[in-house]
């Protein structure tokens, strides 16, 4: 089947098939669309939007069969190879093209090109052996963050070097993968902006995300906080991303605040888990706009239509009835097995005031409990 510019695609190829997936799917679906998910688990819990092909990120001639399938196709997980991605794309368009998702890839890369683009990262150097990694420290001093090149999420392959002690074990753990040296900055917050790109580059913006991380991990999101200028400051260094790429579909950039300036953590070329409040919080999705945006649709509106907060579910999610029974509260269950660490669902608070949804993200806060309490404290500081 052959993909027919200016008309909606019918049917849309998504490699992998966790949460992201499934919220493409479940936004898609009263447009119209109909998915098929390539992932490697049986229980791929996209599985409840569409159809399953189980086999390997690896596996090239799979991923023809998916985009044979199809019309258009996408990813909700950006560590397919590139050589798989490059595959599918003989066969149907895909969206991100490649070179965003080869970019991300490796944080070295990643890094190089947005300091070549003139966005500002922090300092870092690339370590591959024990000698680089004490030349990399007499240069950056401590405290640093020592970084897997490849493969590293919410804080997994990475160390904070505050000492000689902690040097001596992160090498032990990490010493034989490629990494990256990067200088730990003592950021005052983090923040996301989650974009969207038309095939005919037009593009919306959904305000800047305040987030909240424990243990590498996101907890909270809070949109619509930051003033006119950071918006504008983190906008232009999307539209100059973007733009590099001639990007198409949803992207998204982290960044610390420091000293009321922005400097790049990393870049998700897909929807993100701090932009799931615009589902229940925003004119339109991201899950929405990207498969507008990947299907020639025009875009949808990225206005906050209510004060929104997402709590995001790690290992294990609070009493349901009590949650729910909190003024404003939208569920969102992944229909994943519970294990620690592992993402499986969020809830989204939506409120009239600044005022009612801090009241009702303190009454939230208690019901999950644990550190959200304090996290909440952290947001709203
Ligand atoms: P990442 O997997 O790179 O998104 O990192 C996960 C979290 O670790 C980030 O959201 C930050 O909270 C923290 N982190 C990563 N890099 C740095 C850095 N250079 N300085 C301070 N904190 C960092």
């Amino acid at each position: 089947m052959s993909h027919q510019p200016g008309r909606p695609s019918q049917r849309i190829g998504i490699l992998g098939g966790g949460q992201l997936g499934r919220m493409l799917g479940l936004a898609g679906i009263p447009l119209g669309f109909r998915f098929v998910f390539l992932d490697p688990a049986a229980d791929a819990c996209a599985a409840a939007a569409g159809e399953l092909l189980q086999a390997e990120f690896s596996d090239a001639g799979a991923a023809r069969d998916l985009a044979a399938l199809v019309d258009v196709a996408t990813f909700d997980f950006e560590n397919v190879p590139e050589s798989t991605a490059r595959a599918l794309q003989e066969v149907c368009p895909l969206y991100p093209a490649p070179n965003a998702l080869g970019a991300g890839q490796d944080r070295l890369a990643e890094n190089s090109l947005l300091t070549g683009l003139g966005i500002p990262v922090p300092a870092f150097c690339k370590v591959s052996t024990r000698t680089d990694l004490l030349e990399g420290l007499d240069v950056l001093g401590y405290p640093a963050v020592l970084k897997t090149r490849r493969l590293g999420y919410d804080g997994k392959g990475q160390a904070i070097l505050r000492d000689q002690e902690d040097l001596e074990r992160a090498w032990q753990k990490l010493g034989d993968s490629e990494l990256i040296l990067e200088s730990f900055v003592p950021f005052q917050a983090e923040c996301s902006l989650v974009a969207v790109r038309g095939l005919d580059g037009e593009t919306r913006i959904w305000p800047l995300i305040r987030n909240v991380h424990s243990n590498g991990i996101l907890k909270l999101s809070l949109p619509g906080v930051f003033d006119e200028s950071l918006q504008s400051r983190a906008a232009k260094h999307m539209q100059t991303l973007l733009e590099h790429f001639d990007y198409t579909g949803v992207l998204t950039i982290e960044f610390f605040l420091l000293q009321g300036e922005l400097l790049v953590n990393e870049f998700a070329p897909r929807v993100h888990n701090s932009g799931h409040w615009t589902i229940d919080g925003a004119a339109c999705s991201q899950f929405e706009n990207h498969l507008r945006a990947i299907s020639g649709l025009p875009l949808g509106d990225t206005d906050m239509m209510a004060w929104s907060m997402m709590f995001n579910w790690i290992g294990e999610m609070p009493d349901q009835k009590k949650a729910m029974a909190v003024p404003g509260v939208h569920w969102h269950d992944y229909g994943k097995l519970p294990r620690p660490g592992r993402k499986i669902g969020h809830a989204t608070l939506t409120a009239e005031s600044m005022e009612e949804l801090k009241t009702n993200a303190g009454r939230l806060a208690e019901i999950a409990g644990g550190e959200f309490p304090a996290l909440l404290r952290d947001i709203f500081d």
